[in-house]
């Protein structure tokens, strides 16, 4: 955990305790793995999180982390983004749109001045993807240089 991912960790729970709702160690768990991936790919899928807490010997049951991802999203601390057949989750706190390889299910964020045109011309047509915590706004899908590569 580096600090900034520490401080988005500890912001989050904030947000939960005034929500009422407590930290627990599958909560805590979730949300770390959530912060940590931000550097990388930015979402994690449900199963992807179910095994990482597991690993990291945090005992948990895979509708347990349904539930907290549920909790998250409701509360606008997480937002999915679908990737192929399965849904991915990434903290929302600092907005941000997504960039997606259907192939690969790879991802990159992208920050929301990127994408203002987009969100500009979506509202134009009446669709606010303005992030609202559930939504994970303006996603982009293509392929990624890996992909591509290897389909020659
Ligand atoms: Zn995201
Ligand atoms: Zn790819």
């Amino acid at each position: 955990m580096t600090t900034s991912e520490t401080e988005r960790v500890n912001a989050a729970v904030q947000r939960l305790r005034r929500a009422g709702l407590r930290n627990t160690a599958a909560r805590r768990g979730v949300l770390d793995q959530l912060a940590h991936a931000v550097g990388g790919r930015g979402h994690l899928t449900v199963n992807e999180l179910y095994r990482a807490l597991l690993a990291r010997g945090v005992a948990v049951e895979l509708s347990t982390v349904h539930r907290v991802l549920r909790q998250l999203v409701e509360l606008g601390i997480a937002h999915t983004v679908p990737v192929g057949r399965t849904t991915t989750f990434g903290l929302a706190d600092d907005a941000h749109h997504h960039a997606v390889c259907g192939t690969c299910g790879d991802m990159r964020q992208l920050p929301a001045e990127a994408v203002a045109a987009s969100v500009a011309a979506a509202r134009a047509v009446g669709i606010d993807t303005e992030l609202s915590g559930q939504a994970g706004g303006v996603v982009v899908y293509g392929r990624c240089a890996r992909c591509l590569t290897a389909a020659g």
